[in-house]
């Protein structure tokens, strides 16, 4: 059964204004201590700027900035996440002067600038969040696929700053847990079906039955222990929001992921038309747009005929009549060789 796609498109575009929402709100709160934001704020849970990058009222950050960033390349290669298309685009995104970067993220950009290499090479160090905290478009573009092409999209773009397989657990985790919600799968079922294998395969991730994560780092490990608690054991979008920016530390990111996530469990509805109101209006209508160009990428039985088609026995001929124009263009050139998703 295939899901209503009226209500995979609304539940899309709560998770990509969920992520938008968490960073804004998170953003003002980020690297203070829970006891800090407690005597400055009691309980924060407006979304009002300011924060150690003083930010305008609903204004987000570098998380929300790569995500859309992302999106855009991903929309103008006919939904293909390809590494290099997505160097490309961070960097641009990086020559734009965002108000905020993230130490792995820089380092290798600019190691990208020098070499044309887009994939970083693997490091146990370059675990930070920088690339889960952007998959959401990922996550959209490759709805319906077959989950090998999901995981291996979720490494083309993650490798372009974060070659681990820490991060790699988390982005490849956070991209089908956003689609099986997407489905209109519940909570107990992802957590069966996602949250309970991340956790039998990397123990690091480990998060129930352990104190409250508060001040999480920029580590990607303790920022999915935050995200976790909150999504698991906080009910509603408003409150898993709120209880986890309140932890503290990495707290626009912390509040971007759960965004992410909790937008596409408890969709439009769900989120609070202040939050709405109080968001960028730029970015919330960006937002809108590439959830809606992403979740309409060509419907999967398009696609599949598309494919079948080209693996007819005139093989040649039928490549020929399936390669769209942007793709030929890009063949031309020569770039398109080391853009195959997956290639790590
Ligand atoms: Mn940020
Ligand atoms: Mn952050």
């Amino acid at each position: 059964m295939s899901p209503d796609p009226a209500a995979v498109l609304a539940r899309a575009e709560a998770a990509y204004l969920g992520l938008a929402l968490g960073d804004a709100l998170g953003a003002t709160v980020e690297f203070m201590t829970p006891r800090e934001i407690a005597h400055h704020h009691g309980v924060h849970r407006e979304i009002g700027g300011g924060g150690w990058l003083r930010l305008a009222p609903g204004q987000v950050t570098d998380d929300t900035g790569m995500a859309l960033a992302l999106g855009q390349a991903i929309l103008a290669h006919d939904g293909r996440i390809e590494a290099l298309a997505c160097a490309r685009a961070f960097d641009a995104w990086m020559r734009a002067r965002p108000v905020d970067i993230g130490n792995t993220v820089r380092r290798n950009l600019i190691r990208f600038r020098n070499t044309g290499e887009p994939e970083a090479p693997a490091s146990d160090h370059d675990a930070g969040n920088g690339a889960a905290m952007r998959v959401l478009p990922v996550a959209l573009a490759t709805f319906g696929r077959p989950e090998a092409e999901v995981r291996a999209a979720c490494r083309a773009q993650a490798h372009v700053t974060h070659h681990n397989a820490m991060s790699d657990a988390a982005c490849e985790f956070l991209a089908l847990s956003v689609q099986d919600f997407l489905r209109g799968d519940s909570l107990q079922q992802v957590f069966r079906q996602r949250i309970r294998p991340l956790v039998a395969a990397h123990p690091a991730y480990a998060f129930r039955d352990r104190p409250r994560r508060e001040n999480p780092s920029g580590w990607v490990v303790e920022t999915m222990q935050a995200v976790l608690q909150a999504v698991v054991d906080v009910g509603g979008f408003e409150h898993c929001l709120v209880d986890v920016v309140n932890r503290g530390g990495d707290a626009d990111t912390t509040g971007a992921i759960a965004g992410m996530l909790a937008g596409a469990l408890y969709g439009r509805e769900a989120l609070p038309a202040r939050w709405l109101k109080a968001l960028d209006p730029a970015v919330r209508e960006a937002c809108m747009a590439q959830a809606r160009g992403l979740i309409a990428q060509p419907s999967l039985p398009a696609r599949e005929a598309a494919s079948q088609a080209c693996r007819a026995p005139a093989r040649e001929a039928a490549s020929q009549a399936c390669r769209a124009p942007a793709r030929e263009a890009e063949t031309q050139t020569g770039t398109s060789a080391d853009l195959v998703p997956g290639k790590s």
